[in-house]
């Protein structure tokens, strides 16, 4: 099974440049394959809950240098251990988590992270900001300064054609270029975390700087 995941990972990082960062997206994968991972080289790994990563995580103590990334919604209530166990966390998806987070990171030693989840093309099942209500928000997001915001984030809708996820991903590059030439001091447009098992070659394409992947390399979830 180590050996799989070996192999798929060699593969992948036979079609990503080297200054894309793949984070492993482990929600459901037992500690014993996110070894597996690790052996082959992976130090990113996303999770999407709270307790199931920091179950995780006591359980890899002894790996020190991962970087963990929160990819899941937020909940306000687990915003704090939000902060205390993870180095990233992509899906900042309202301006409430927002506040609420930058009043817990004022008592941080660092910055934490974070992405602005946007939706691009509108989708009631998915959480973030739709285009014109993040631009909206951008002066509040940008008095947030206890937060280091680093870029943006999306996931696409589900059955989009293979011209139509290009040119989202695409959007998402050119909205963060548009919020980058407004020059808000806080806030920063060097990330893009786009692209999933499905689409992450699109994602590259459109000029994705991670990628979160999990079925390609773990396999199915159960
Ligand atoms: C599960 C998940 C992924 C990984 O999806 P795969 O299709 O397994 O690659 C990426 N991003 C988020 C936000 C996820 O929840």
């Amino acid at each position: 099974m180590s050996s799989l995941i070996g192999d798929r990972l060699e593969e992948i990082r036979q079609k990503i440049p080297t200054n894309v960062r793949l984070v492993a997206v482990t929600k459901t994968v037992s500690v014993e394959r996110i070894r597996a991972a690790y052996a082959a080289g992976i130090r990113d790994f996303g999770e999407n809950r709270v307790n199931e990563a920091i179950s995780k995580q006591e359980q890899l103590q002894d790996l020190s240098d991962i970087s963990w990334h929160f990819i899941g919604h937020l909940q306000t209530n687990k915003a704090k251990k939000a902060l205390q166990h993870f180095d990233w966390i992509h899906s900042l998806d309202s301006l409430k988590l927002a506040r609420r987070l930058n009043a817990l990171a004022a008592e941080l030693p660092n910055k934490p992270k974070v992405c602005l989840q946007v939706k691009i093309l509108s989708d009631p099942n998915k959480y973030g900001w739709e285009v014109r209500d993040l631009l909206a928000d951008l002066p509040e997001l940008d008095r947030c300064s206890n937060l280091d915001i680093q870029g943006l984030m999306t996931i696409l809708p589900l059955g989009l054609s293979e011209s139509e996820t290009l040119a989202t991903f695409k959007s998402t590059a050119e909205l963060a270029e548009k919020i980058a030439s407004q020059n808000w001091p806080n806030l920063k447009m060097n990330q893009l975390s786009m692209g999933m098992s499905g689409d992450y070659l699109a994602a590259i394409a459109a000029g994705a700087t991670m990628i979160r992947l999990g079925r390609i390399i773990f396999g199915e979830r159960s």
